[in-house]
């Protein structure tokens, strides 16, 4: 499943040939994805221009001229492919969604299992799409920092894993991230979340250790997945059960534990 830094991977892949194109023909091949896309869904778009795309989460969004953003999601296996003065024949059965823009270029959307999504929402609206709206900070953005994560967190008791899991708190975070994050960080992913603030909600140190992680692991894996001869390393605690710690010195033995249904990987160790 495309993980925020693959869908941020996409977007990268994408934008030189959307932004600042017309969408001159679509071909929808069927009427849904995961969920109906939208009434008159070829039609909105067509003569629209895509003027910037953007990431939320693992959401895309594209924003066009006639003032509606293309909501897009990968779901389990969408994928784009772009091809250069294309045709607009759809080639595989799992092409569903075809686009002729100005330039000649045509952007496939393929996804076999369907659990992909898009819709169209007005621009000016997003800030209370019930998805979108409720999205905490980016977290390769300034605004998260440990202040924010601190102020998100304060009186929580919830597990510090399960609340960097909370779409609310921190956006678009998969599992593997916070898991590599905790241990670089040497946070136990099992402490109350409260543990990251003081009582005035100001950042204690686990906060302030654990954003520049998230920061680095996403960013090692964007790097990772958009160029094939990335040779930074692989993950340092997640899939190692019962293999030793990486940490020089460190005695401790990788353990997994279940916190709300996705597996945990830590040290006992060293994450305190
Ligand atoms: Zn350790």
């Amino acid at each position: 499943m495309p993980e925020l830094p693959e869908v941020e991977t996409v977007r990268r892949q994408l934008a030189p040939f959307l932004v600042g194109e017309r969408i001159d023909d679509v071909v929808l091949r069927r009427a849904d994805l995961r969920a109906p896309f939208p009434a008159d869904f070829a039609a909105r778009l067509t003569g629209a221009t895509v003027l910037e795309l953007h990431r939320r989460a693992k959401h895309l969004l594209a924003d066009l001229s006639s003032g509606e953003t293309l909501l897009m999601h990968l779901g389990m296996s969408g994928e784009f492919r772009v091809e250069q003065g294309g045709e607009l024949l759809p080639v595989g059965k799992h092409d569903h969604v075809i686009l002729q823009l100005g330039s000649g270029a045509v952007v496939t959307f393929t996804d076999p299992r369907r659990f992909g999504s898009m819709d169209l929402v007005p621009t000016d609206g997003l800030a209370e799409h019930p998805v979108i709206g409720g999205l905490g900070p980016e977290p390769l953005s300034a605004s998260f920092s440990a202040a924010a994560l601190a102020r998100a967190c304060r009186g929580r008791k919830t597990a510090i894993k399960v609340a960097l899991l909370d779409q609310r708190i921190v956006a678009g975070l998969g599992n593997i991230y916070v898991v590599e994050a905790l241990y670089r960080a040497g946070v136990s992913p099992f402490r109350r979340a409260s543990i990251l603030a003081t009582p005035t909600g100001a950042p204690r140190d686990a906060a302030t250790r654990l954003v520049p992680q998230i920061k680095k692991v996403l960013a090692e894996a964007i790097e990772r997945a958009s160029n094939a001869n990335y040779r930074g390393g692989r993950f340092r605690v997640y899939d190692r059960e019962g293999k030793s710690c990486l940490r020089p010195r460190c005695p401790g033995v990788i353990r997994r534990r279940t916190q709300a249904g996705r597996s945990t990987f830590y040290c006992p160790i060293c994450q305190r």
